[in-house]
């Protein structure tokens, strides 16, 4: 349809100090998206980025009607990022990325069909982990304890790759570093 048409999922990628990763990581999530069942919207949030990652985005907006850029004044950490992706969401389903390439955007298809089976939240979960092994362990004994604290059962809280209810995300209250909890 026309682009003024509410999409039906909004992609969130928060991105600070992401220059290296500008172009290749929009690339590939415009790339994939396009191939996709479902209309999207890209919104990259730059929060606050010092380098050029925000020229970069505004960039690569000006051919790419898909693609919403919304600048943070000054950097307000990842989850705050976020939320202001999903306060701008026009679609009723929000699908946050990394903006450094460590998220696989062909994944967003299978996560939005689960959710709408009936779900507010859909998780990813980070099986083979490109990071070191102190990171890895360490997560490892975080999730345990979120586990244990919570009740709520996840294999990975920490992994951004998730599909939301639009309204359902909005609804919470976020700061800090609790996009890990969202
Ligand atoms: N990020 C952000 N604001 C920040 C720090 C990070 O928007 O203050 C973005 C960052 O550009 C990346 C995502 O949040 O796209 C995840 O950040 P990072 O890769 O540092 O987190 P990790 O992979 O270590 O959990
Ligand atoms: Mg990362």
């Amino acid at each position: 349809g026309a682009v003024t048409d509410r999409p039906e999922v909004s992609v969130i990628v928060p991105m600070y100090q992401e220059e290296a990763n500008v172009r290749p990581v929009m690339s590939r999530f415009l790339e994939s998206l396009s191939s996709q069942r479902r209309s999207f919207e890209l919104i990259a949030v730059n929060d606050g980025s010092r380098d050029r990652t925000g020229d970069l985005l505004d960039e690569l907006a000006l051919n790419e009607p898909r693609l919403r850029v919304i600048h943070l004044s000054r950097n307000h950490g990842q989850t705050a990022a976020l939320m202001a992706g999903f306060w701008a969401a026009r679609a009723p389903v929000v699908v946050p990325l990394d903006g450094d390439g460590q998220n696989e955007p062909d994944e967003v298809e299978r996560l939005v069909d689960q959710l709408e089976q009936g779900y507010d939240v859909v998780s990813g979960w980070r099986r083979d982990r490109k990071d070191s092994w102190l990171r890895t362990h360490v997560s490892r004994c975080a999730n345990w304890l979120i586990g244990r604290i919570t009740g709520v059962r996840l294999h990975d809280y920490g992994c951004t790759l998730k599909a939301y209810r639009a309204d359902v995300v909005r609804d919470a209250r976020l700061f800090g570093e609790m996009h890990r909890f969202i």
